[in-house]
């Protein structure tokens, strides 16, 4: 196969979805205009109503309240944000899953090791069980915020909510939600969950790079992001990301109403690994008994190095990720396969296929081809 000549094949949506044609508009529409969204005259006007249209659409995509989202520059930022925020009070104890984001983990140890005398925060990581699922019967003390995402970057493994929020209601604990993975692929109900606050990220949902929210319950009152400018209700200051916000508004617009192509996408994962286990009886599918994102498929061959896996694909013109492992281009064990309780032969083979609706059985069969390719390669060199 040329690799020059064949249209590269993108299957790593969960790093970053393909920009949705309809964002790119909304960008591009938007950057052309003059205005500051601050201003009182027509020309700020007009801007703040692109800013307006968006908040209504993303609101409507998670079925929140438009005032109770506030944008950011991505999830990174919306994660790092809530817990430092909710982190009041007396009660100083945070708990996080096992296998939530790097954001989350660093923001949570970060919270719990600033101040290092007794009167500091402590922080527990909830173990989850071989699925990937937290296990909230093995709760230490309550805490005071629990941040639990909805689903797994990785894996795709989705977390049981709702039983989480009434677990931390009776315990009188705050959820702080990681719902990058989740908004805009399964239905992500911000009022019906009853979470405390829930991060969003643009990009993951076929929107631009560098924007975000943080939702926040109307009703709970955190200490701003970034004090001065007033904007977003004084809560993070600085003028608006105009073009960026309004290619957000129109992925999530566009994002759900995808949703209902959500069983074909599934159709095309499970294709996948219906082939894949029929053709490799021995390779494992990572969080298969769980219930996972439609897009996600994270597998193993046990004893192959992933990232050679990845960089073979590439060289064939498949982009696949070795799990979020491999972020800022370092290699290292997976905490999320850790926490699973994988063995190190398969955990460090783990192979991420993450999916779209563009995705098709041509694809997967490109994929499969280059697949059987380089196994036939590593019989030969074994
Ligand atoms: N949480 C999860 C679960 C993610 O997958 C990501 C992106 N990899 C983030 C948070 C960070 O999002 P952003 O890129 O918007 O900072």
């Amino acid at each position: 196969m040329n690799a020059s000549h064949s249209p590269r094949i993108y299957l790593d949506h969960n790093a970053t979805a393909p920009l949705r044609p309809e964002a790119r508009d909304a960008v591009i529409a938007a950057l052309d205009l003059l205005g500051n969204p601050s201003s009182v005259h027509q020309e700020g006007r007009r801007v703040r109503a692109i800013v307006d249209d968006a908040r209504d659409k993303i609101a409507k995509l998670i079925n929140a309240k438009p005032a109770e989202l506030v944008f950011t520059s991505g999830a990174t930022e919306a994660n790092c944000w809530a817990l430092s925020a909710l982190a009041n009070g007396t009660r100083k104890r945070i708990a996080i899953s096992a296998v939530e984001h790097e954001s989350v983990r660093v923001s949570a140890s970060k919270l719990a090791s600033e101040n290092p005398e007794a009167s500091s925060w402590t922080l527990e990581t909830v173990p989850v069980d071989s699925a990937g699922i937290i296990k909230l019967a093995d709760f230490g003390r309550e805490p005071a915020i629990l941040a639990l995402q909805h689903a797994n970057n990785e894996t795709g493994v989705c977390q049981p909510l709702s039983e989480a929020v009434q677990f931390a209601n009776e315990l009188g604990s705050k959820i702080h939600c990681d719902a990058v993975q989740s908004a805009g692929r399964i239905k992500t109900d911000f009022r019906a969950l009853g979470v405390a606050t829930m991060s969003l990220s643009a990009h993951k949902m076929g929107g631009p790079k560098g924007v975000g929210a943080l939702v926040i319950r109307e009703g709970i009152n955190l200490p701003p992001l970034v004090p001065g400018g007033g904007q977003e209700r004084g809560r993070r200051g600085g003028t608006e990301n105009v073009a960026a916000i309004a290619g957000f508004g129109a992925a999530a617009e566009a994002a759900l109403r995808d949703r209902e192509k959500a069983n074909d996408v599934a159709a095309v994962r499970d294709h996948l690994e219906t082939e894949l286990v029929k053709r490799y009886p021995h390779l494992v599918i990572i969080g298969k008994e769980a219930d996972r994102l439609p897009n996600t498929s994270c597998f193993a061959m046990p004893g192959q190095a992933a990232e050679t896996l990845v960089i073979k694909l590439d060289l064939a013109g498949i982009a696949v990720s070795s799990g979020a492992a491999c972020s800022s281009g370092k290699v290292g064990q997976s905490h999320v396969l850790q926490a699973m309780n994988l063995p190190p032969a398969i955990a460090n083979s783990a192979i991420r296929v993450s999916i779209g609706t563009e995705t098709t059985r041509d694809d997967i069969q490109t994929f499969l081809n280059a697949w059987k390719v380089i196994q036939q390669e590593s019989d030969l060199a074994a």
